[in-house]
């Protein structure tokens, strides 16, 4: 499992840059670019003051992955040994975006 870490700190998973979720989800079927990308796991935390309260967050994590152009994806899961998933003022899932996408 890839080593996550993520900047979505509006995220309802997020705690100090890690995810609570335990498995995420990055979509981007047609992606070319990391922009083309995002963690449609992602839900905004929009009262802004619940905590992540899902589970203890791991910088461990299972990724399933439709970027199925980037050379990390195999069979649609996540090979990386590091994923960064970026989006520090996102407030839906299509403004955060996977910065480890490396077109094959
Ligand atoms: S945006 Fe995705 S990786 Fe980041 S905390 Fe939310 S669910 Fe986890
Ligand atoms: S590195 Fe590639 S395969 Fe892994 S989550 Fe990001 S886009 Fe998907």
């Amino acid at each position: 499992m890839p080593t996550l870490s993520c900047s979505a700190v509006k995220c309802v998973y997020n705690e100090n840059r890690l995810c609570g979720k335990g498995d995420i989800k990055v979509t981007g079927d047609h992606a070319l670019e990391p922009r083309d990308t995002c963690c449609s796991s992602f839900r905004e935390n929009a009262s802004g003051t619940v905590k992540n309260s899902f589970g203890e967050p791991s910088d461990q994590i299972q990724v399933d992955c439709s970027a199925c152009n980037c050379q990390y994806n195999k069979d649609m899961e996540c090979q990386a040994d590091r994923v960064d998933i970026s989006g520090p003022s996102s407030s839906r899932c299509a403004q955060t975006e996977c910065c480890t996408f490396e077109k094959k």
